[in-house]
């Protein structure tokens, strides 16, 4: 057994408290209060002091490993739709010169760099396998939750998929990308799929305002998209569209439930809120990633309103030059100030890890979690007065200039 004491504890779960301690034993947290309480009850227990604040390990719920090494994709013109930038992508990506080698360097830098950020948790998705990532616990790096997404706009592509899906290892879990890219019965094919295998099922979700004309009508730039590679048939036509949003889609194809993660929920309505708030699903905000794409910002108030407490993701290098889950917070603070610091420091701490199913072990400084913690400091930090000044610190004034692991 022993004793963790700080200036200030942040347990997320309860408020922060000043000069506190957190009792550990077994690689478990037994007792988070009061420094001199958890004294007097723990007495002649070992104490190791620190002098600003613990805090629980973050936790990025969504990121995309292999396209680490593609920092290099303009930013998006104003007069670019996102269809231009997703163009973009697969260009680069299909005239990739990079080989394995690089590669793998360049997302294990990646992770070694989460991990020193505090990161103790991530969640991947990618289209390749990475046999690099199977490991669910390396040194140095996050945990990680690692899916494969597959994409089937048209027949050929979802029995493409199909197959391939159906010759992969149960342990391998898999996902669907976004509503115009995998068709209507492929994402119920994935989520039935990850039902079986108690699997979480994480899908990009009205990201760009345009998801809302191809739900509605089967029109607009995802449609010119997809006609112009060939990939355009009667697949989305056969859900008979006229949707009024992603969220609402997702519901009519029963895909929505607790193990279902919707990533970016920008262009959603209170009413779709509600409704994956009933079905029990998780949101997770990319608002880095949102800024550079200028598709606009989440309602995240609303979010809040109805009850769900998103997560916070990086996604990929490909939109969002710094991977970090600390100016992640910055940014969502500065461009929601209706929001308390409380709010968004517990998405990127205990939304995360109610997200990722992971909340038995992390998201918080409450008993029973694993004592895989952080103590972070800084001027600013060893200067402040009040829990306010902590929290608002924390939240708005990026990554500290020292993070260590309890
Ligand atoms: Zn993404």
């Amino acid at each position: 057994m022993k004793i963790i004491s700080s200036a200030w504890v942040v347990p997320v779960n309860e408020p922060v408290i000043h000069d506190g301690s957190v009792v550990i034993a077994e690689g478990r947290i037994v007792e988070t209060g009061k420094r001199r309480e958890i004294l007097g009850r723990y007495p002649g227990i070992d104490e190791t002091r620190y002098p600003a604040v613990l805090i629980p390990g973050l936790i990025n719920a969504h990121m995309h490993l292999e396209l680490s090494h593609l920092s290099d994709i303009p930013e998006p013109l104003p007069h670019q739709t996102f269809t231009d930038w997703i163009a973009d992508l697969l260009a680069r990506r299909m005239a990739d010169t990079a080989g394995s080698e690089e590669r793998t360097a360049s997302f294990s830098a990646l992770l070694n760099d989460q991990y020193a950020s505090g990161v103790v948790l991530a969640a991947d998705t990618g289209n390749e396998f990475l046999s690099e990532l199977d490991n669910p616990a390396t040194e140095g790096w996050p945990q990680i939750v690692r899916m494969v997404e597959y994409l089937g706009p048209d027949r050929q592509g979802d029995l493409a998929a199909r197959q391939k899906i159906g010759e992969l290892e149960d342990r391998i879990a898999v996902t669907g990308h976004a509503p115009y890219s995998t068709g209507p019965e492929l994402l119920q094919y994935i989520k039935d799929r990850c039902r079986r295998l108690q699997q979480i099922f994480s899908i990009h979700t009205a990201e760009s305002e345009a998801e809302l004309q191809f739900l509605g009508s089967s029109t607009g730039i995802f449609r010119d998209f997809l006609e112009k590679r060939n990939r355009w048939d009667d697949t989305f036509a056969s859900a008979a569209m006229g949707f009024s949003g992603t969220i609402e889609y997702y519901d009519v194809l029963g895909i929505l439930d607790e193990k279902t993660l919707l990533i970016h929920c920008i262009h959603v309505s209170e009413n779709e809120l509600r409704l994956a708030a009933s079905r029990g699903a998780h949101i997770c905000l990319c608002p880095g990633s949102n800024r550079f794409l200028k598709v606009g910002k989440a309602p995240v108030a609303k979010m809040i309103k109805v009850g769900l407490l998103p997560a916070l993701g990086t996604d990929s290098r490909a939109s969002n030059r710094v991977i970090d889950l600390w100016r992640e917070m910055q940014i969502l603070a500065a461009d929601n100030h209706e929001l308390e610091h409380e709010e968004i420091f517990a998405m990127a701490t205990l939304g995360g890890a109610h997200a990722l199913h992971a909340a038995r072990d992390f998201g918080s400084l409450a008993a029973g979690k694993k004592s895989r913690f952080l103590h972070v400091s800084s001027p600013s930090l060893l200067r402040c007065k009040n829990a306010w000044d902590v929290m608002k610190e924390l939240v708005s004034g990026g990554r500290p200039t020292e993070i260590s692991w309890v």
